[in-house]
């Protein structure tokens, strides 16, 4: 008879705002298996002995957490066979080898790629997660896609990952708008008639009517593209223009920054979004194969940084840059030429306040009333 495995599952403790999918895949594969599975966060600890210990990884400026975590079920549990995987993993894996000993696993683990998500690791959560997709056909130079998932590959029955006691779906495909299953998938989703969100964002530049008329009659919410370049100025107004015109009023767009731009060049981006009635979500660039969690692009400097950190957590929610246009001119100003002053300005008064705080680290700007908040930002 088949020795039953005992299993652990371990997402380091990073903040992040979905649940590990490989781990939920590695757990139904295993369970099938007629193994046990646990899974635990960061270094929680229990009695039982685990013959394997998969650890998963994210972002690369996550080094240290991932680092400390592996080196510490190492040494608990130095007789269990010990598997690391991820994005971090496959960006860094000499890395990863160098500090822990362990040489990760790189890219999707093919084992379980086709195994649904053992949601019960994650009785609360409220949606459903799937990819219709992985990877992408573009190659753009800050993204990391082209490491961890350099083949375009098609899932053909992602509905079977849809747990239907679910509110929601979220995708986590890279670039939908490639895939030459489209017109599939839009009838997999008017059948399963639920809200759905592509969350990595859709491609602004092959957005047309025709996709514009198929999404807003389902329940995609919100629609999401990204402007991370002026390079693709035109193309983002457009595809948000077009879906206002089919009634699709949710928007967010990702607005990367810090890389081969400027606070000038970011500030025309932000604005463009925001006469348009769209949410910016700004994100900011780090390198894909470094830890650096503090690196600063050329034009870009600390105090620009600091400044717009703070604005985004204290004055706005969430990170987004929000719809009124009232608040964006006297945050931002009228125009992109003043922007770096503005930062600066943001940036002192915040270091002033929190000398003057002593105990307080970080200046609050939700503790202000308008007018302290408008003088900052003017
Ligand atoms: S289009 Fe998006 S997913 Fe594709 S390579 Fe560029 S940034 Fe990455």
């Amino acid at each position: 008879m088949k020795k039953t495995k005992k299993i652990l599952l371990v997402e380091p403790d990073y903040k992040s705002l979905y649940p590990p999918l490989g781990l939920m895949k590695i757990s139904t594969w295993h369970k099938r298996q007629g193994d046990a599975v646990d899974f635990v966060r960061g270094k929680g600890l229990n009695n039982r002995k685990y013959d394997k210990v998969y650890i998963t990884t994210l972002f690369t400026y996550f080094a240290e957490e991932v680092i400390e975590t592996i080196n510490f079920y190492k040494n608990f549990y130095p007789s269990s066979e010990l598997k690391v995987g991820g994005i971090f993993a496959t960006l860094m894996p000499e890395y990863i080898k160098k500090q822990t000993g362990i040489a990760p696993h790189i890219g999707l683990l093919k084992l379980v790629e086709n195994c649904i998500p053992d949601y019960s690791l994650f009785p609360t959560l409220k949606y459903s997660l799937t990819f219709t997709t992985r990877g992408c056909l573009r190659n753009c130079e800050y993204c990391a896609v082209k490491t961890h998932e350099p083949n375009f590959l098609l899932k053909e029955n992602w509905e079977n990952d849809i747990d239907l006691s679910k509110s929601r779906i979220v995708f986590w495909d890279n670039n939908w708008f490639f895939s030459p299953n489209f017109s599939k998938d839009i009838e997999k989703l008017k059948k399963i008639n639920k809200p759905f969100d592509f969350n990595q964002g859709l491609d602004a530049r092959l957005f047309t009517v025709e996709k514009a008329r198929l999404l807003s009659s389902l329940r995609i919410n919100p629609l999401r593209f990204s402007f991370d370049s002026v390079r693709d100025d035109g193309y983002v107004q457009r595809a948000i223009k077009t879906a206002q015109e089919f009634g699709i009023d949710d928007i967010r767009v990702y607005v990367l920054y810090n890389f081969k731009d400027s606070p000038e060049d970011f500030y025309y981006r932000i604005n463009e979004l925001n006469k348009l009635g769209a949410l910016s979500y700004p994100m900011r660039y780090r390198p894909i194969d470094a830890i650096d969690k503090h690196y600063i692009d050329v034009n870009w400097n600390k105090e620009s940084l600091r400044a717009l950190k703070l604005i985004l957590t204290f004055y706005y929610s969430k990170g987004m840059i929000r719809k009124n246009r009232a608040a964006f001119l006297k945050i931002f100003g009228t125009s992109p030429k003043r922007v770096r002053e503005r930062f600066f300005d943001i940036y002192m008064r915040d270091k002033e306040k929190s000398k003057a705080r002593k105990k307080e680290t970080v200046f609050d700007m939700r503790n202000l009333n308008w007018e302290e908040a408008e003088m900052i930002a003017v």
